[in-house]
C-alpha cells in the first residue's frame, strides 16, 4: 500500500520573522484593558450619581430608567471590549490555553475572525438599541432629527449584522466541509508498482484530511442530525439495508476466505471479481466445485461487497429461483418479474446441481438467463461445470442457457476437500 508522506518543510526564516510580528499587537490588547478600566470607572461614577439622586429624593422615574440604561450601555461596551481583547488575542496573537478552564467563555472554543465579526456586529446592535431606547425614553429632550438618525443608524447596524451573519454561514460551512477528499498521491517521484490484486475491501473513499472544526457558534446541528447528514454514516446504513434485503443465507466476507485451503483455486480471478468490475460490465461469475469448498462463501462475499459498493443484490438457491419464476409465470407476469429484477445489478443463484429441474422449470431458467444476458450480472454456484448441466436441467434449451451464461463469465473451479468435513475431522481429532 502506498502511504502518503507529509513533507515537513522548515518554515522559511523570513516568513517566520513576519509571523512573529503578531506580537506587536499584544500591547494593543493591553491598551484595550486600560480602556476597560476607564469604563469601570465610568460605570461606578454613574452608579454613584444614581444612588445619590435616589437618596436625596430627586430621582424621577424617567431619570432612573435612563441612568440604568446608561449602566447597561457601559456594561455592554465592556462586554464588547472583553470579546475583542480575548478573542482577538487568541485569534491573532497567541493561544491563551483556556481549554478546560472553569470560566472559559462558551464562544472562545470556536472563535475565529468570522465569529468575532458577527459577535461584534451583534454587540453593536445591542448597544445601539440601548441608545435608541434612551432616546425614546427621554423623547421630550431629544430632537426629531436625532431620533430619525438614531433609528436609521440602528437599522443600518441591524442590516450589516444580518449580512455578516449570513456571509459567515457559507464560509463556516466551507471550512466545516472541505472539498471532496481526494485519494492521497504518493509523494515519491517514481510511483511504486501496483500491488497484486488481492481480495481486500472495495476502495472506500479515505479522507486525507480531517474536517476543520465547526466555525460558527450557532446554529450547531445536533449530533443525531450530524450523523444523518454525515455521508459516510448514511452510506453504511444504506449498505446494511441492501445486505438485509439481499437475502444472503449467511454473512460471509471475502477476507475470511482461507486461500490456502483449496488445492486448486484461481486466486487472481477471485481478486479480479472482488473489484466488482464484472458487475458494472454486466458479466457473470460461476463457481464450480464439490460441496463444502467455499462456493457459497465466495458468492456471498462478492454479494456483500457489491452491497457495500451501492449495488442492489438478491441471493437465493436455484430451487428458490425456480419457484419464484414458476409463481410469476403462473400469475401471467413473468415478463414483469424479469423486468423488475433488472433493478438488481447482481443476482446470485446458489446450489445448481442439488435439485433436478423438469423441462418447464428449465424453460423458465432459460428465459431468466436470456433476459439477464448483458442486462445484469449473475453469480451461479454449481457442483458441476456448465458443460454437464444437462444432468441437472432437462429440455432442448439447456445448451443455449449455459452458452449465454458463460459467454461473459469468469469461471472459478474450486478443488478441495470439504472445508466443513476437514474442520469437523480436526475438531474430532482434537
Ligand atoms: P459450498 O457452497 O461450496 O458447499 P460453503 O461456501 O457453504 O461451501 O462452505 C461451507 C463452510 O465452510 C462455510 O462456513 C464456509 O464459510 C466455510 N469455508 C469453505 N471454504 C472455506 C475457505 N477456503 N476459507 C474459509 N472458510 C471456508
Ligand atoms: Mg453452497
Amino acid at each position: 500500500m502506498i502511504v502518503p508522506t507529509v513533507q515537513n518543510s522548515p518554515m522559511p526564516t523570513l516568513g517566520y520573522a513576519l509571523f512573529a510580528t503578531r506580537w506587536l499587537q499584544a500591547p494593543l490588547y493591553f491598551g484595550l484593558v486600560a480602556a476597560q478600566g476607564v469604563y469601570v470607572y465610568k460605570f461606578f461614577n454613574e452608579l454613584w450619581a444614581l444612588i445619590l439622586r435616589c437618596v436625596s429624593g430627586r430621582a424621577t422615574e424617567t431619570y432612573v430608567m435612563l441612568a440604568v440604561l446608561k449602566l447597561v450601555d457601559v456594561v455592554m461596551i465592556a462586554n464588547l471590549l472583553i470579546m475583542v481583547i480575548v478573542g482577538g488575542y487568541e485569534t491573532f496573537v497567541s493561544r491563551i490555553g483556556l481549554q478546560g478552564h472553569r470560566d472559559q467563555p462558551e464562544w472562545l472554543s470556536h472563535v475565529n475572525s468570522n465569529v468575532l465579526k458577527v459577535k461584534l456586529a451583534t454587540a453593536i446592535v445591542g448597544i445601539s438599541s440601548v441608545h435608541l431606547l434612551q432616546m425614546f425614553v427621554d423623547v421630550h429632550h431629544t430632537s426629531r432629527h436625532a431620533l430619525l438618525w438614531g433609528t436609521v443608524i440602528h437599522m443600518a447596524f441591524i442590516f450589516s449584522a444580518a449580512i455578516l451573519a449570513y456571509m459567515s454561514g457559507p464560509m463556516a460551512r466551507r471550512s466545516e466541509h472541505p472539498p471532496a477528499p481526494r485519494r492521497a498521491e504518493p509523494t515519491t517521484a517514481t510511483p511504486a508498482p501496483e500491488p497484486p490484486p488481492a481480495p481486500g475491501p472495495p476502495p472506500a473513499p479515505v479522507p486525507v484530511s480531517a474536517p476543520a472544526p465547526a466555525a460558527l457558534p450557532t446554529p450547531f446541528p445536533l449530533p443525531a442530525q450530524r450523523r444523518a447528514e454525515d455521508p459516510e454514516a448514511r452510506e453504511a446504513a444504506g449498505a446494511e439495508e441492501r445486505m438485509r434485503a439481499a437475502g444472503f443465507p449467511v454473512r460471509k466476507v471475502l477476507e475470511e476466505f482461507d486461500e490456502s485451503h483449496p488445492r486448486a483455486f484461481d486466486r487472481d480471478t477471485v481478486a479480479r471479481l472482488g473489484k466488482l468490475d464484472f458487475v458494472t460490465a454486466r458479466h457473470n461469475a460461476v463457481f464450480v466445485g464439490p460441496p463444502g469448498t467455499g462456493k457459497t462463501h465466495l458468492a456471498v462475499g462478492l454479494g456483500v461487497r457489491a452491497c457495500q459498493a451501492g449495488h442492489r443484490v438478491l441471493c437465493a438457491t436455484a430451487a428458490a429461483w425456480a419457484a419464484r419464476l414458476a409463481e410469476a409465470h403462473a400469475a401471467g407476469r413473468l415478463t414483469e418479474e424479469l423486468t423488475a429484477l433488472d433493478a438488481y445489478p447482481l443476482l446470485i443463484v446458489d446450489e445448481v446441481g442439488y435439485t433436478p429441474f423438469d423441462p418447464a422449470a428449465t424453460a423458465l431458467f432459460f428465459q431468466f438467463v436470456a433476459h439477464r444476458y448483458e442486462r445484469g450480472s449473475l453469480i451461479v454456484t454449481a457442483d458441476r461445470p456448465p458443460a454437464r448441466w444437462t444432468e441437472v436441467f432437462s429440455g432442448p434449451s439447456v445448451p443455449a442457457m449455459a452458452d449465454r451464461l458463460v459467454h461473459h463469465a469468469e469461471i472459478v473451479r474450486l478443488d478441495a476437500d470439504s472445508y466443513r468435513t476437514r474442520h469437523a475431522r480436526a475438531a474430532w481429532a482434537d
